[in-house]
């Protein structure tokens, strides 16, 4: 069934005759040391490595704050006593938070019992500082879309979900808008363009591809997207948009995931006149303002 927002009140248009509802949302991990919680099962404390989630979570807001956006931020609260003062900030600044989990765990391989009390510790975390969760994004994309699952986020009042489908992680649906999912969760999709029957997967809202095509063509792309498609959804993490210095170095334990790691480093160097043409450009909203016409300031 197709989800209609409640209110469009808030939608922002990419060009001045569409009617694009333009949704950003903010993953706020630190790769290494989510790297190291998904490879060791336990979250890793090395004294050589300092994160800088702080100063990358700091910087967002700069350039949103700057080019008068505003954000779902989806917080992994393993990470939050690295930036606790600065989750304030977010809120004071009119954005929103939803629940990244607890820990950066592969929920393809936990059990249900597991997804709960990692869900469950976030939304109890978190309600501190929003009064209501009502959003979830699984991380890395891995929870599964079943029933079980629905049950537990509704159990816990969450509203929506919001996955990607770029890179296959789960059994999260192929749509370009909001379907309603069991127990009236919804699914909010991150924006992906399907071209060639379905065969090529393009993903237009995730922030790390966007980099990997020429700018110029990027730009094209999306504004084709806006045209034909009432929402736009892009997603990207705080170390992307502020550059992540301290993943050139090898940090974990295996020389794979240090060569993966690297690469990330060098698509996330020198991204500010990027970001900012993209959000000038995209006006961006939080979900929730477009999802639940609801914002901090109601
Ligand atoms: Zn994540």
């Amino acid at each position: 069934m197709t989800f209609f927002p409640r209110s469009q009140q808030k939608r922002c248009a990419l060009e001045p005759n569409t009617s694009t509802a333009n949704l950003l949302s903010v993953d706020v991990d630190d790769y290494v040391l989510v790297c190291f919680q998904h490879y060791k099962t336990r979250t890793f404390v090395d004294s050589r490595y300092k994160t800088n989630i702080d100063y990358q979570v700091r910087y967002v807001l700069d350039l949103l704050s700057d080019c008068n956006c505003k954000a779902t931020f989806f917080i992994c609260t393993f990470l939050l006593d690295r930036y606790e003062k600065t989750l304030r900030r977010i809120l004071d600044e009119g954005h929103m938070i939803g629940s990244h989990g607890h820990n950066h765990y592969d929920f393809n391989t936990k059990s249900i019992q597991d997804f709960a009390a990692d869900v469950s510790k976030s939304i109890k975390i978190l309600s501190r500082y929003q009064d209501r969760i009502y959003g979830y994004r699984p991380p890395a994309f891995t929870m599964p879309y079943d029933t079980e699952h629905f049950k537990v986020l509704a159990d816990n009042g969450i509203e929506y979900i919001s996955s990607g489908v770029g890179v296959a992680r789960s059994n999260a649906p192929h749509t370009n808008i909001p379907i309603t999912l069991e127990y009236g969760i919804t699914h909010i999709p991150i924006s992906t363009k399907f071209m060639c029957h379905n065969v090529i997967k393009y993903p237009i809202g995730y922030g790390v591809a966007s980099r990997l095509l020429p700018e110029l063509l990027y730009f094209m792309t999306l504004r084709q997207w806006s045209k034909n498609n009432s929402m736009f959804h892009y997603y990207a993490h705080p170390f992307e948009i502020a550059g992540c210095e301290g993943m050139d170095k090898k940090w974990l334990p295996r020389e794979a995931w240090n060569s993966a790691t690297f690469l990330y480093y060098l698509r996330c160097k020198n991204r500010h006149d990027f970001f900012e043409k993209l959000f000038r450009q995209c006006q961006f909203n939080t979900i929730e303002s477009y999802f639940l016409g609801r914002s901090m300031y109601e």
